[in-house]
């Protein structure tokens, strides 16, 4: 399971499926991605290999310099093209991918269920998308701040990385118990579970700690606790080899 993220000046798609490469080491059972185009968002996903993402993608469209993408190892619903990530919120608006669990996704669920949504897939990450949104809705708050509320509510291990049609250049992410890393380079910046798929662009990383929220555009990297609380990112150069 693995996650990845780009938004910059070049194509995110190629970017962001050669880091899944790169990270396919970790296992997994389903792959997919969401690119930004313009005002919509597009989501690719299925079960399998990066390989059998890439021949369905085949040549429908790519376009877009912000993207994320994830592979899945199942833990709520099984293996299955519906139950892979990104998901995709019901307003459509917003897609997310999630590596880790959400322990109390039930009961999010049944509140949310009572409100009249339904679910596309079985898993507890659509759950805590939808929950994001409900909460974005209900009180016509930010993204960032519906996203710090729903986080406060949540147990569970999780990196979360979101993007939204409203939001062009803009990715997302949040941590807690699972890793994440940002690399800095020239009016770019690359999400990952680990440093490897952005080794080749550059040696600048940033390591996200538990309960921080990273709001990343090509040209600005925002990291904040959950209390609304600037904090100013720690650069570590790391000196690996490819
Ligand atoms: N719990 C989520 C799911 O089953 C994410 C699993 C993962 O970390 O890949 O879809």
């Amino acid at each position: 399971c693995g996650i990845v993220g780009y938004t910059g000046t070049r194509q995110a798609y190629p970017i962001v499926i050669d880091g899944l490469k790169k990270l396919e080491y970790r296992g997994y059972d389903s792959a997919g991605v969401a690119l930004q185009q313009g005002d919509h968002l597009q989501v690719y996903k299925k079960e399998g290999k990066v390989a059998a993402l890439e021949e369905f993608v085949g040549n429908q469209s790519t376009a877009g310099t912000t993207g994320i993408g994830h592979t899945r190892w199942a833990t709520h619903g099984e293996p299955s093209d519906r139950n892979a990530h990104p998901h995709v919120s019901k307003s459509g608006n917003l897609a997310m991918i999630h590596n880790g669990i959400i322990e109390n996704y039930a009961s999010l669920k049944n509140e949310l269920l009572k409100e009249g949504y339904s679910f596309q897939s079985d898993t507890d990450s659509e759950v805590l998308l939808n929950f994001i949104e409900d909460i974005k809705l209900n009180n016509n708050c930010s993204l960032e701040e519906a996203i710090r509320i729903a986080l406060k509510r949540v147990t569970g291990a999780y990196v979360i990385l979101i993007v939204d049609a409203a939001q062009p250049d803009t990715i997302i992410a949040a941590r807690k118990g699972s890793p994440l890393v940002i690399g800095i380079g020239n009016n770019e910046h690359f999400l990952g579970s680990d440093a490897s798929p952005m080794l080749a662009y550059t040696k600048e990383v940033v390591y996200i700690n538990d309960y921080e929220l990273a709001i990343v555009k090509p040209d600005e990297l925002i990291l904040k606790n959950l209390g609304n609380e600037t904090i100013t990112p720690f650069v570590q150069k790391l000196d690996m080899e490819l």
